[in-house]
């Protein structure tokens, strides 16, 4: 999706087309405990970008071979729903959401306590309702405040945003325009607590310094959104306190 640069997407006083800095994060929002019926739920939005995980467990899978003796097997599917794109999606899981999938489980496996829980197994369901660019980060965001909010024990939270270049220039939290007519588009997660990067991509090309610059960018906002879940857990938490 790089070397298209043709269109311009920052204007001469440095603003993005949706009238960003190049430093600045999409409005995003955040609600846990959405879904009755699943353990733990979150519905994430950065902008357009609106993504669902529940999750399910622990619990004793129905295959009982498929346990491990000393911890919980942690699974993950991502899921575009059909109609999260302009272009209805084949709802059929595609090779981009098996890769995904497996990605955003790498950057939650360490965090979570798999230790409490042998021989059971936890399903973390993401599903993009709306896609608008940064879909994998956002789905990183969901599953660790869904995990929270099933009260599954973690080392710390982690969150999760993209950085990209763009006409030469990098910014933090591409939309869909920006990644797909940028140079280049960088996911990163991570537990700031723990000072612990858990995913990191780069799809396009970026100079080492690029590199670090980007990250640092990354990392300022990734804390910034962790926060953000550290304040929307402790108000359920309160709410659940003044209902008992
Ligand atoms: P991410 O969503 O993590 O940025 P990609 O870089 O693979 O992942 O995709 C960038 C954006 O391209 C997505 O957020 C989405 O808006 C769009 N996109 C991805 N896959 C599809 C698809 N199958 N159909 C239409 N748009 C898509």
């Amino acid at each position: 999706m790089s070397g298209k640069t043709q269109v311009r997407l920052i204007d001469e006083n440095g603003l993005r087309h949706d009238g960003r800095r190049f430093d600045e994060l999409r409005p995003i929002r955040m609600q846990v405990g959405v879904l009755a019926n699943a353990t733990g739920s979150a519905l994430v939005e950065y902008g357009k970008t609106k993504v669902l995980a529940a999750v399910y467990g622990p619990r004793e899978p129905f295959q009982k071979y498929m346990v491990l003796p000393d911890r919980a097997i942690l699974r993950v599917r991502y899921h575009m729903a059909p109609f999260s794109t302009t272009e209805r999606k084949n709802p059929a899981p595609s090779r981009r959401e098996i890769e995904l999938s497996k990605v955003i489980r790498e950057a939650l496996e360490d965090i979570v306590l798999l230790a409490e829980y042998p021989r059971t197994v936890i399903d973390i369901f993401i599903e993009v309702l709306q896609a608008d660019g940064g879909t994998r980060v956002a789905g990183v965001t969901a599953a660790s405040l869904a995990l929270a909010d099933a009260g599954i024990p973690m080392k710390g939270l982690v969150a999760g945003v993209a950085v990209g270049k763009i006409n030469g220039v990098l910014v933090l939290d591409l939309d869909e325009v920006e990644d797909s007519m940028g140079e280049a588009d960088m996911p990163i997660a991570g537990a700031p607590d723990l000072g612990l990067i858990t995913l990191f991509q780069l799809n396009g090309v970026l100079t080492e310094e690029e590199v670090e610059k980007g990250l640092s960018m990354a990392w300022s906002a990734i804390e910034k959104i962790v926060s953000m879940e550290k304040e929307v857990l402790r108000s359920k938490f309160e709410a659940v306190g003044e209902e008992a």
